[in-house]
């Protein structure tokens, strides 16, 4: 029996969706079944047999419960990074001499991927500024529109309700990448997207000690990816999805905190002269933040500034900050801090990476789930000294 979390609020829903009740011989946590390969009944067909590639094994099945329990959709399916997952769901959905709409302001990954893949699998690729739906348009062959829900590292926000609506209205599947926003603050199938995608290496595990990806939505979306990813083989291994499935019981909390720590974090380094620029959803002063406010119930971890210093500024705070690690990973129970024009950013030319905005006294910080005191008093410290 799988237990009942339909009308529970978020932190509930994180810790009990997806689980057995009972679990196998009375287990309160679901083991990990280490076995690539089971027995097999009379009948069974390819993609049902179980084994660890067919992402059928019990350990899968239930993390699938659990994902999709989280992002309130039929379906789930993990994968093995969160690359696994945007490359599996495209072609999942795409096909030769098809169009794809993509937002112009992608993860690294993906904007690599499509700029240096799509056109050897017949797609076409037109990138296009979610902000703006007034200038999207759909050709006969444009199968699918993809975008990120906070996208990286100015933290846009596009016009996702109208991203949905101008899917449906055109007969697209719509694809978001929701791994900034996470399940807690932002669940895109209720207002209509049809595959929700996440790097699980980043918040759903949250302990920055695995990579995983998600694929979730409506059972016939996912069906066919896990068919297609049955075929490419991008599976997760079922130790790496134990810790995935432990990470996401303590989502709710740990992005409940991160979103209280970066809204603070924010607004005291709003308020710094050090700093020229806060780029916040949760701030007034963001581009985007009425429409953010109007689709999130949390404004996220993640947060970028611009020193006034410049780059010789930007370098000397991350130097001197204590608790913060410079790395460019994001999501995790332990602060991070990076340079993208540095780290994320780096295989761009200088020219394409300011054309997003990417500048070199640009700095990223990923805000774990230390006291927000401690993270402001390092923040303080750290720029009395650049
Ligand atoms: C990290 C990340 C990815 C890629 O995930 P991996 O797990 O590293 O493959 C995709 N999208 C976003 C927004 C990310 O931050």
């Amino acid at each position: 029996m799988e237990v009942a979390v339909g009308e529970s609020r978020i932190e509930t829903v994180a810790v009990h969706g997806g689980e057995r009740r009972p679990g196998p011989d009375g287990a309160v946590v679901f083991p990990i079944y280490q076995s690539t390969v089971y027995s097999v009944p009379p009948g069974t067909a390819y993609h049902d047999l179980s084994y660890i590639r067919l992402n059928s094994t019990p350990s899968q099945a239930y993390l699938h419960d659990k994902l999709a329990a989280l992002e309130g959709t039929e379906a789930a399916l993990a994968t093995a990074s969160g690359m696994a997952a945007i490359t599996t769901a495209l072609h999942s959905v795409l096909r030769t001499g098809d169009h794809l709409l993509v937002g112009n302001c992608l993860y690294g990954g993906t904007h690599d991927f499509l700029t240096e893949h799509a056109a050897d699998f017949g797609w076409d690729v037109t990138f296009i500024d979610p902000q703006r739906p007034e200038t999207w348009a759909a050709r006969p062959n444009t199968r699918a529109i993809l975008v990120e829900s906070i996208a990286n590292p100015l933290m846009r926000v596009g016009k996702l309700r109208e991203v949905a609506e101008f899917a449906r209205r055109n007969g697209l599947v719509s694809l978001i990448d929701n791994t900034f926003a996470t399940p807690v603050n932002f669940r895109p199938a209720e207002i209509g997207f049809d595959l929700v995608l996440h790097s699980a290496t980043k918040y759903l595990n949250g302990h920055s000690d695995i990579v995983a990806g998600a694929i979730t939505g409506r059972a016939e979306h996912v069906e066919r990816a896990r068919t297609t990813a049955n075929h490419f083989g991008g599976s997760l291994d079922p130790h790496a999805g134990f810790l995935l499935a432990r990470g996401l019981k303590t989502l709710a909390l740990r992005v409940g905190a991160q979103n209280a720590s970066a809204s603070a974090l924010a607004e005291f380094l709003a308020a710094r002269p050090e700093i020229r620029e806060v780029n916040y959803p949760g701030l007034a002063s963001h581009p985007d933040h009425a429409h953010a406010a109007e689709l999130f119930s949390g404004f996220g971890g993640m947060l970028s500034v611009r020193l006034a210093g410049g780059e010789a500024a930007a370098r000397a705070l991350i130097d001197a900050l204590e608790i913060p690690y410079d790395a460019p990973s994001l999501g995790g129970v332990e602060s991070l801090i990076t340079r993208p024009a540095a780290t994320s950013h780096a295989g761009m030319s200088r020219e394409a990476r300011e054309a997003l905005g990417i500048t070199d006294d640009l700095v990223r910080i990923s805000v774990g789930i230390e006291h927000t005191e401690d993270l402001i008093a390092d923040f303080t410290r750290a720029l009395s000294r650049i």
